[in-house]
């Protein structure tokens, strides 16, 4: 099936908005195994919208618009694509009672505009917006599916993964299924590289990997007929990627870092607390995000200043005249420090240079140390880091983390 995605807003087109709607719509579409052919934008502009869905009509089996279904004049998506197709808009009276009693709940008269959103054309597949007031439909015309999907992307994603996505699977005579292995400590690059020979010759399953905010994942998708069909394609990929790359892998099930670590402490009763300087509590944010972490976490204390540090954590004053606050013996000043205050069983600390001030010949922007104390030893490990000040503290904390996991 070939696919045309069809943005409409002329906000696009001024780059007052970036096209978020047609990245996540390709991601998915792709994954569904359908072929994205064309991106195109267009502004609210009625002929020229006309236009371009009727160049689109013939060169794609399935369009989807998004944008323009909502209550003002520049609305104009649903008008349009009904003049093109030659199908009347007619009332929806369950969408319009929904507008109504939306309108009797903020307690404010109704427009005709606000109406204008419970029109759907004629013998179209109405999908219900959760999140919003304008409904998105379907409509199956001569062997083309054309789908409307408002443009706010909350509403846009949620009606699609809800109500598109099912609809769309039940079309294809093939059940599709991915598995997202992540990994940490190695390159976009270099897991390509690793990869390359089963990333060119896979038709099915087809690999991509997917680095975001110091996370990298590769995704393994197959179709098949059945589930049994489909694992025989993945498992053996899964198996071979293991086998090259395991050391680097963290999850095989898409996980992130921090839920990785919570389970494994969790499972494993073993308690944690924390000392952060330059990432100020985000390896503690990261962790509390989780849900039944206060049965391994017990503390996490920022402690910036050198006052804080030999205050809340008994760092010997000496250590940091002599090494300064980020060095290796600080970092396990501080983690050793908190060892004797928490009793937890790892205590973690965090003490870097995250910049873009502060670095020195000696001690650059980028210098982390993260110091690891627990009943056996203490063990320090240097980072070397580059990047803007977020780049460093998220990469700082999810270093460590992965040290935790290990
Ligand atoms: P509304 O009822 O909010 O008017 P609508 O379906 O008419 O919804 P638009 O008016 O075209 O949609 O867009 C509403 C908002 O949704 C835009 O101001 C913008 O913030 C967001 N939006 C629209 N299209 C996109 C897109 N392609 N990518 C990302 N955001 C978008
Ligand atoms: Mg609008």
């Amino acid at each position: 099936m070939n696919c045309t995605i069809l943005t409409v807003g002329t906000e696009l087109l001024m780059g007052q908005i970036v096209n978020t709607n047609a990245a996540f719509l390709s991601k998915e579409l792709n994954e569904l195994g359908i072929n994205v052919l064309y991106h195109l934008t267009v502004g609210d502009n009625p002929d020229r919208l006309e236009k371009i869905f009727k160049d689109a009509l013939e060169f794609s089996d399935l369009i989807i618009t998004t944008g323009g279904l909502g209550p003002t004049q520049d609305d104009l998506t649903k008008e349009t694509i009904s003049n093109a197709l030659d199908r009347e808009l007619i009332l929806h009276k369950p969408t319009y009672n929904k507008i109504k009693d939306f309108f009797i709940s903020i307690n404010r008269e109704m427009t005709i505009n606000n109406k204008k959103q419970a029109y759907i054309p004629h013998d179209s597949i109405v999908l219900d917006n959760e999140k919003g007031t304008a409904p998105g439909f379907i409509i199956e015309a001569d062997e083309k599916i054309i789908i409307s999907l408002p443009g706010p992307p909350k509403e846009m994603k949620s009606l699609f993964l809800n109500l598109v996505k099912p609809y769309l699977l039940s079309k294809s005579e093939f059940k599709i299924k991915s598995k997202i292995i992540k990994f940490f400590d190695i390159g976009e690059s270099s897991l390509e590289t690793a990869l390359e020979d089963i990333i060119t010759n896979q038709t099915n399953p087809t690999l991509a990997t997917y680095a975001k905010d110091g996370e990298l994942s590769l995704r393994i998708t197959a179709k098949g007929e059945t589930d049994e069909e489909i694992d025989g394609f993945i498992n053996p990929i899964m198996n071979e990627v293991k086998k090259r790359l395991g050391k680097k892998i963290y999850s095989y099930n898409n996980e992130t870092l921090e839920e990785v670590v919570a389970k494994m402490l969790i499972d494993n009763n073993i308690t944690i607390s924390l000392a952060e300087s330059c990432t100020g509590g985000l390896l503690a944010s990261k962790l509390t995000a989780i849900s039944g972490i206060s049965k391994a976490l017990d503390r996490a204390i920022v402690t910036y200043s050198n006052t804080a540090k030999i205050q809340e954590l008994n760092v010997d004053e000496i250590i940091l005249k002599e090494h300064g606050a980020v060095s290796e013996e600080t970092a396990a000043a501080m983690a050793q420090g908190l060892k004797t205050i928490t009793k937890s069983d790892i205590c973690l600390s965090i003490t870097g240079i995250a910049g873009p001030t502060g670095g020195t010949l000696e001690k650059p922007v980028g210098l982390v140390y993260i110091g690891i104390a627990t009943d056996k030893k203490t063990f320090i490990k240097k980072l070397s880091l580059k990047g803007d000040r977020n780049k460093i503290r998220n990469y700082t904390a999810i270093s460590a983390l992965n040290l935790i996991r290990k």
